[in-house]
């Protein structure tokens, strides 16, 4: 069980307050707190009215509350805003809250840095720290929603899980996660808005397929040929692109769902003509569509940037076959854009200790 409330579910609330009670507490407790730490989002214990004074007080000091605290918030030009949030042991991570008209979409991280290499990605330098509890995950949202005054059931809230780490290398943590943030009675977020994204844990994969609540499936294609993306996504060498291709369309995609493949473009490397060709013939007969993402460059990544007209020619190609949209870069300028979270401080831009 975590040390924390914020992570548990109904059962393990339950047996908590057994604990700290030394049982006969009436089951209907455990749903009053589940759905105030969840539903009504109350920041702890000591602040669920509805629990007897001394029950409250005594969980209160059984336990923290778990959210996690805000280092720092940066704020772009275009409204995006990067908060480094400080975890109970110290580490700290980002999350990122993106407005877009009457839109939010919350990038949550899945793990302290990240063991995958992919070249590209300023993550990649920071290696593994941890992965992050299931509480940790749904503290991510929970704090972003509560410090923009969001409720999580607006029908235009997305959570992709495409901050630090690889999601599939802590899918249990992530699965538990995915139960308390689409559990109407706990935070409440459509399941169809939650979208994880996988640079292609084989094996994760088939996993995921599995479970019966799980988030949207994304996938880091980012190469065109198997060569190419051994070279840009090492994690290639374990996991082929054949066999990834392979995986995919043995993936049960439910009725309303299709299979995401993110393309990072980088100049000279992987987005010419003959790419977007390869591509078509790799996502042909998916149910899929293709965002592609001009690279965010950051100190120590070896590639260029594609003018506008490389990504839009690039684009042209592949939607000749399948729906395919360039994803426009938010809050670059605070280091909030896809593969630049690597917890830069704003004024030096560079990596905050800690
Ligand atoms: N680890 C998971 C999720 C986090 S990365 C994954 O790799 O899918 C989220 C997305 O950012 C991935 O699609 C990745 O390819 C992309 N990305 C990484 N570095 C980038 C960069 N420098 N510029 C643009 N996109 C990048
Ligand atoms: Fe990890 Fe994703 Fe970055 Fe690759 S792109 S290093 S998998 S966070």
């Amino acid at each position: 069980m975590e040390q924390a409330l914020v992570g548990l579910d109904a059962a393990e609330i339950g047996e908590l307050l057994g604990r700290v009670w030394g049982g006969g507490v009436p089951s209907f407790r455990a749903r009053q707190v589940y759905e105030a730490v969840y539903h009504q989002r109350v920041s702890g214990a000591a602040g669920i009215s509805t629990l007897p004074k001394e029950l409250r007080e005594r969980l209160a000091g059984a336990l923290p509350s778990g959210l996690p605290e805000a280092d720092h918030c940066y704020e772009s030009t275009d409204g995006t805003k990067r908060y480094l949030l400080r975890l109970a042991d110290g580490k700290s991570v980002e999350t990122v809250l993106m407005p877009e008209g009457e839109r939010y979409t919350f990038c949550i991280s899945s793990q302290v840095g990240c063991p995958v290499n992919c070249r590209f990605c300023l993550t990649a330098l920071l290696g593994l720290e941890r992965n992050l509890t299931a509480g940790e995950i749904v503290g991510q949202v929970l704090f972003a929603a509560g410090a923009n005054g969001l409720s999580a059931e607006v029908s235009k809230l997305n959570v992709v899980m495409m901050g630090q780490g690889e999601p599939l290398l802590n899918l249990e943590n992530v699965l538990k996660a995915t139960r308390l943030l689409v559990d109407p009675k706990g935070v409440g977020l459509s399941e169809r808005r939650l979208t994880l994204s996988t640079s292609g844990i084989i094996p994760k994969m088939l996993e995921l397929g599995k479970s019966p609540l799980r988030p949207k499936l994304a996938i880091s294609l980012n190469a065109s040929t198997e060569e190419q993306r051994r070279e840009l996504m090492p994690v290639t060498r374990k996991y082929h692109l054949s066999d990834l291709m392979e995986a995919c369309r043995a993936y049960p995609l439910r009725p309303w769902e299709r299979l995401t493949f993110e393309y990072v473009l980088l100049k000279g490397v992987n987005d010419t003509d003959a790419d977007a060709r390869r591509v078509v013939k790799l996502a042909a007969n998916l149910k899929c569509k293709v965002n592609l993402i001009a690279l965010n460059p950051g100190p120590g990544i070896p590639y260029g940037t594609p003018d506008q007209a490389r990504v839009d020619a690039f684009q042209q190609i592949v939607r000749r076959a399948v729906p395919c949209f360039v994803r426009k870069p938010r809050g670059r300028d605070i280091y909030a854009a896809c593969g630049q979270l690597k917890r830069m401080s704003e004024e030096n831009l560079l990596p905050v200790v800690g």
